[in-house]
């Protein structure tokens, strides 16, 4: 019996941590792929990727992974993109569609395509799902269901290419869009830079306070810290990678950012309760829009499980009289 068709015949994944692990259990569990290969950097990830059975064949350099492959996703820090770019583009077979995660579109562009020989399709790609776990362990098959993948194709590559990477990624469960590299890191600039950098700066500054310990924080952190904490635990890495790669946008919005925290400043120094009450409005009905178009779950506190009520007796002095 022959196999059924796959979109591609050989993937080569470079980087094999959530983000690789995830689209290589989805590319399995889909038959996107006819066979896939993978690579990281360090000797430990490469045996736990053979473990974890993640890949056909596990190979230890990226000029060897991607040597026969239709399809080869970078899925590594935004920051190493060029040098692995500079290491496979003698190594690509022509006709091959190349792509990568990263985070960042328009550095992403400008360190790979000069590396990449003229008979391949570059189509960078940045799949808008994630969570604050690295690694192969932590990738799930399910990861990019109904979330966006957006496909970022430098002027007059193949629109076939681009076509049919954006089948791969809809295979995988994702919606697409396709955008400029510029305009993407200006729109994940707001949506997604910005707020880990707010998460990074109040998990810090709640840590150095010195008149709230640091149990107290701990504690207490169900008001809203632990919201934070979660984003602010995501990889240093790549944060750092996203922050140095995309300046220029995180610098814009962090500008608007700083204006509105001035005004919201002086509505709590003037005792302007109309102005605080009309933009916490405002940002309800975001919260709202996001759970209607289905980004999110309707579920309160994220859904989180709460503990059935204690099952304690009342204490004597309150009990009911039996005499
Ligand atoms: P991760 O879990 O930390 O995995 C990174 C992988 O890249 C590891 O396998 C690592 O190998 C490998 N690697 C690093 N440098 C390499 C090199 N020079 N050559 C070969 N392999 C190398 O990271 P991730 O969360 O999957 O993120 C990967 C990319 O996806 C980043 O560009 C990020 O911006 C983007 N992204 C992340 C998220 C998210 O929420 N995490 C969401 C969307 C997009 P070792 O383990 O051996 O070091």
């Amino acid at each position: 019996m022959s196999k059924p068709a796959t979109l591609f015949n050989r993937l080569a994944l470079i980087g094999v941590g959530l983000i690789g692990s995830s689209i290589a259990r989805a590319a399995r569990a889909q038959n996107a792929v006819g066979s896939i290969v993978a690579t990281a950097r360090s000797p430990e990830t490469r045996r736990r990727v053979a473990e974890l059975g993640l890949a056909d064949q596990v190979v230890e350099s990226n000029a060897a992974a991607v040597e026969g492959a239709d399809l080869v996703i970078v899925c590594i820090p935004v920051g190493a993109c060029g040098a692995v770019a500079k290491e496979i583009g003698p190594h690509l077979a022509p006709g091959a569609t190349v792509s990568d995660v990263g985070s960042v579109k328009g550095s992403v562009v400008r360190d790979m395509a000069p590396h990449l020989p003229k008979n391949v399709h570059f189509v960078p790609a940045h799949p808008v799902a994630g969570t604050e776990y690295s690694g192969p362990d932590a990738g799930f098959a399910e990861l990019f269901v109904n979330r966006w993948c957006i496909l970022t194709p430098p002027e007059g590559v193949d629109t076939a290419a681009t076509e049919k990477l954006a089948e791969f990624w809809r295979l995988l469960g994702a919606n697409v869009e396709t955008m400029t590299p510029d305009h993407h890191d200006l729109v994940l600039a707001v949506t997604s830079h910005l707020p880990h950098l707010i998460a990074y700066t109040i998990v810090g500054t709640a840590d150095e306070l010195q008149n709230v310990t640091r149990s107290e924080v701990l504690k207490f952190s169900a008001g809203g810290f632990r919201d934070f904490t979660r984003i602010a635990a995501s990889d240093p890495t790549m944060w750092r990678d996203v922050f140095l790669a995309n300046k220029d946008a995180v610098l814009e919005m962090l500008g608007r950012f700083n204006e509105d925290i001035s005004a919201l400043t002086r509505a709590i120094r003037n005792g302007d309760g109309d102005t605080l009450f009309e933009h916490f409005a405002r940002t309800r009905a975001i919260r709202k829009g996001i759970v209607q178009i289905g980004q999110d779950s309707p579920a309160p506190d994220f859904g989180r499980p709460h503990p059935d009520l204690p099952h304690t007796p009342l204490p004597k002095p309150y009990a009911a009289d039996e005499g």
